[in-house]
């Protein structure tokens, strides 16, 4: 038996996807979309190591692109076996994936328009709503806890990732000519008290454990330190009649920014004042989010009975037409505008950033991960002139990162997520991370727990028999 890293590896976080292999069964965990600039396109197209009509069943660990956001490519390339995922995950998959759909429909028929007029071949999206179409039907639902065969000799059991909602971690049984394995695929660890969403639950017991190793390095600020800062943010912005832009990822981190503007603004820190969240997409998964408030913690549970649902927030205002999206750039009062995407690689917030980010005053608030190559990791870095389209703009505005409402664990939550495992001596491969966090991590685990810690590249296959 063997497992190959096709994504998430080499010192990267995005293209999340894992091809178990034994002699008598295939199956993928997550096959996610590369992100950030440059050459991310291209390789999106190309599956690697994975023939998507020899696969035999799939698990997708949660929706957010960079993990699910290459099932379409795969319909697209003959794939019909059982995808099987929490129903949350379903849900939020659906929207991340017809989205997706839409964003490559649209740019391959830009691009046409030029070629047309060149006289050169048209080129076709990565994937369309069609593909989509065709493996709808291979949807399975499967419950937190559950045992499932899901491929012959292997079994797989979900635990509560606290990432997002529906977000889940993957024991996976494998059975091969007499031997067993028990390999975890950690996909993304949330942090425990994060708000709306149920702490981590480490699976037990592992012979194999891919972990992520997004925030290898280091440890957020406390969520009460994040808040305060937050709050300073938003009174500065109010007094100098500003803006605040804040990018956020549709699925999870706007969800919670809403819920902490909320709090803020009904225990009287805040004032009431304008919220727009412009982003369709968003404004779908944040009424999600109340469809599925089963998956809630109790003190979100308890919140919502006085609520009318996550999208219950004084001040908000969907922005729905790209129209009202523009308007926007005209009104000049203190507000809080929450576009996607979260690494500013696209969507409404490139146009936000654009009109705004020359302009002293205003303050761009990154609550997220963005790779390297992208306009928002270039604005964390503090790049005085950031491309945008295809103008350089100066930026005046402040930049200010919170990462105390990261969706991912830091370094010492990622030790904890790992202790239940760590008397079993497994065998840890760190992906999901760029390599000075994956390193500092490797060298926390040797130390604490001497085990042996390997960091994949992409496409390298491990013997696990
Ligand atoms: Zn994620
Ligand atoms: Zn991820």
């Amino acid at each position: 038996m063997r497992i190959t890293v096709c994504g998430a590896a080499g010192g990267e976080v995005t293209g999340s996807c894992y091809l178990v292999e034994t002699t008598r069964a295939r199956v993928l965990v997550d096959c996610g979309m590369f992100q950030g600039r440059g050459s991310a396109e291209a390789r999106n197209s190309d599956l690697g190591p994975v023939d998507p009509v020899r696969v035999d069943a799939a698990v997708l660990t949660h929706a957010h692109l960079d993990h699910c956001g290459r099932f379409g490519l795969l319909g697209k390339r003959g794939y019909r076996a059982p995808i099987h995922a929490t129903p949350a995950t379903v849900d939020f998959a659906r929207l991340v994936l017809e989205d997706s759909a839409r964003i490559q429909e649209n740019d391959a028929a830009r691009e046409n328009k030029y070629r047309e007029r060149e006289g050169r071949p048209p080129v076709t999206p990565l994937y369309a709503v069609e593909d989509l179409i065709a493996i709808g039907p291979c949807v399975r639902t499967l419950g937190y806890g559950e045992q499932r065969e899901i491929a012959d000799g292997i079994s797989i059991r979900l635990f509560e990732a606290g990432h997002i909602l529906g977000s889940a971690s993957v024991e996976m049984v494998i059975e091969d000519r007499g031997t067993s394995r028990t390999v975890v695929f950690s996909a993304d660890i949330g942090r425990w008290g994060t708000p709306i969403l149920r702490d981590p639950d480490p699976p037990r017991r592992a012979d194999i454990v891919f972990l992520e190793s997004t925030y290898g390095d280091r440890d957020h600020r406390p969520a009460e330190a994040t808040l305060k800062e937050f709050r300073e943010i938003i009174h500065r912005a109010i007094w100098q009649k500003e803006k605040i832009l804040i990018p956020a990822f549709s699925i999870g981190r706007t969800q919670l920014i809403l819920h902490a503007l909320s709090g803020l603004i009904r225990e009287g820190t805040l004032p009431r004042f304008p919220i727009y969240l412009d982003s369709p997409m968003a404004i779908k998964a944040t009424k999600l989010y109340s469809q599925h408030a089963d998956l809630f913690d109790a003190e979100a549970a308890a919140d919502l009975e006085r609520r009318a649902g996550v999208e219950d927030v004084p001040g908000l205002r969907f922005i729905e037409s790209p129209e009202e999206s523009r308007e926007l750039n005209d009104r000049h009062e203190p507000c809080i505008i929450i576009a996607g995407g979260g690494m500013c690689d696209g969507g409404r917030i490139v146009h936000h950033l654009r009109h705004h980010v020359w302009r002293r005053g205003v303050a761009v608030v990154m609550v997220g991960y963005a790779a390297t190559g992208s306009l928002g990791h270039a604005l964390i870095r503090g790049d005085k002139q950031v491309r945008i389209f295809r103008d350089m703009v100066p930026v005046r505005a402040t930049i200010h990162t919170l990462g105390g409402f990261s969706a991912h664990a830091g370094q010492s939550e990622l030790i904890r997520w790992m202790e239940p495992m760590a008397a079993g001596s497994p065998s840890v491969y760190l992906t999901h991370g760029e390599n000075p966090q994956r390193k500092a991590l490797a060298e926390k685990i040797k130390q604490r727990w001497d085990l042996s810690v390997a960091l994949p590249e992409l496409n390298q296959t491990f013997e696990i028999g």
